[in-house]
């Protein structure tokens, strides 16, 4: 499995320790499954949770048994984190609140998670001299230059006015008490640290700002294996209304755009990030499929008809429902227009494109849903409900 396997300037790649922290949330699940099956390295997985990758931690008898230590930590208050970052040679940081029904309800959870709580790692790595690669997120660009043209303005289809560039593009956030824009706000003053750390301190660094990547175990399905009255990102939320033959959602009209990359592609290019240094340290870099991109009531559409074929099941009469973003997230809310990552850069470091089309990517995925829980729905709702 390991052995002969060579990074991309044809050097051996030795094994290394990893300290994952994050590692039971979607993105550390699946990252932690390709260390496990596809290379020789160690990784110290730190989270609260654990559900997600119980299937790589358990029984005993598993190949990759003595490559990975699960570590139930909370960052925020646990003298123990340093001495896992000296231990590994490398850290990756995926803790985070990062969903957008937080942001505006959960401002300053949001702020603590995703700024004040991953300072002491910055600072950690920093001083022992270990390499971080820290995930943030496309929102840091917030809005589009384009969005502020008028509605019929032909400037609004010019690439130069939407594409988002890691080293070009401005960082455009609503007004404060929108506080959706807290967590980008957030996100942008960490890689702002982490730079900063670069510059004065030389911290080798990554940054990797993720364009929507889903997939298989991504938040939760409400009332199932998460809160009923719980808010997870709009695959899930979609998932749910398709396995309780609900409508779909559509907050706003459904206008905003996205492009959706699949978790196994955009994992790939993590993986290149941690085997190939020389070429990812001191870069930020969008991972996204700019091919992917669709509007969320396109999105929806297309799920419904992806859901029909794998369920097997007609989709209901009216598939999908308008709802305003103030009933559904409620007061503070906004939004991102439009996400198109720029590729260069990722290309020219590390040759990475993604590979999988949306309707490809929502066969497997909801593939998985519906056997994951059509029958737990299915139990769910069936109960007679009590007196
Ligand atoms: P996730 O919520 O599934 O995973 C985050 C994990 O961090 C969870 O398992 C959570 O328990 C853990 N965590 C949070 N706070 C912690 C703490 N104090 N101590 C220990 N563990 C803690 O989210 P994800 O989708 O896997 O995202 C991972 C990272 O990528 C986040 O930083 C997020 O902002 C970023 N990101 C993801 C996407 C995406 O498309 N999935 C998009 C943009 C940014
Ligand atoms: N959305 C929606 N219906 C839902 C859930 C989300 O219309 O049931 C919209 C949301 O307003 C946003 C987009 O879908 O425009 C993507 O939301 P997500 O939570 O995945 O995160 P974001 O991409 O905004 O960070």
């Amino acid at each position: 499995m390991a052995s002969g396997r060579v990074d991309l300037d044809g050097n051996p790649i030795k094994p290394i320790t990893i300290c994952m922290i994050g590692a039971g949330g979607f993105i550390g699940s699946h990252l932690c499954e390709k260390l496990m099956s596809e290379t020789p390295h160690k990784v110290l997985a730190v989270d609260v949770y654990s559900d997600k990758i119980k299937h790589l931690l358990e029984p005993s008898s598993l190949p990759w048994a003595d490559r990975i230590h699960f570590h139930r930590i909370n960052i925020k208050n646990d003298s123990r984190l340093e001495g896992l970052i000296r231990m590994a040679d490398l850290t990756i940081n995926l803790a985070a609140i990062c969903t957008p029904a937080d942001y505006n309800t959960r401002p300053l959870d949001t702020i603590y998670s995703n700024f004040i709580d991953a300072l002491p790692v910055v600072k950690y790595c920093s001083e022992n001299g270990k390499r971080l690669i820290h995930f943030s997120t496309c929102e840091v660009y917030g809005k589009t230059i384009g969005c502020f043209f008028p509605k019929d303005s032909p400037l609004r289809q010019d690439p130069a006015y939407y594409v988002l560039n890691e080293d070009t593009s401005p960082c455009i956030f609503g007004p404060v008490e929108k506080q959706r824009w807290s967590y980008a706000c957030a996100k942008q003053l960490i890689e702002r640290l982490i730079y900063a750390e670069g510059a004065e301190n030389g911290l080798e660094f990554t940054i990797v700002r993720p364009f929507n990547w889903i997939g298989p175990r991504m938040d939760f399905i409400p009332g199932i294996d998460g809160p009923s009255e719980g808010v997870p990102r709009v695959l899930a939320c979609f998932s749910n209304n398709l396995l309780r033959r609900e409508p779909l959602k559509l907050v706003d009209g459904g206008q905003s755009q996205r492009t959706f990359v699949y978790i196994k592609d955009a994992i790939e290019a993590v993986l290149l990030m941690i085997e190939n240094p020389a070429r990812a340290n001191g870069h930020i870099f969008n991972v996204g499929n700019p091919n992917n991109e669709v509007t969320v009531r396109q999105l929806a559409e297309m799920m419904t008809e992806v859901y029909a074929k794998v369920a097997g099941e007609s989709p209901i009469d009216t598939p999908t429902v308008d709802v305003s973003s103030k009933e559904f997230y409620g007061e503070g809310y906004d939004d991102s227009d439009k996400r198109i990552p720029d590729m260069t850069i990722i290309n020219r470091q590390l040759g990475w494109n993604p590979k999988t089309s949306l309707w490809d990517l929502l066969e497997s995925t909801l593939t998985y849903q519906h056997r994951t829980y059509a029958e737990a729905i299915k139990k769910a709702t069936s109960k007679p409900v009590a007196s």
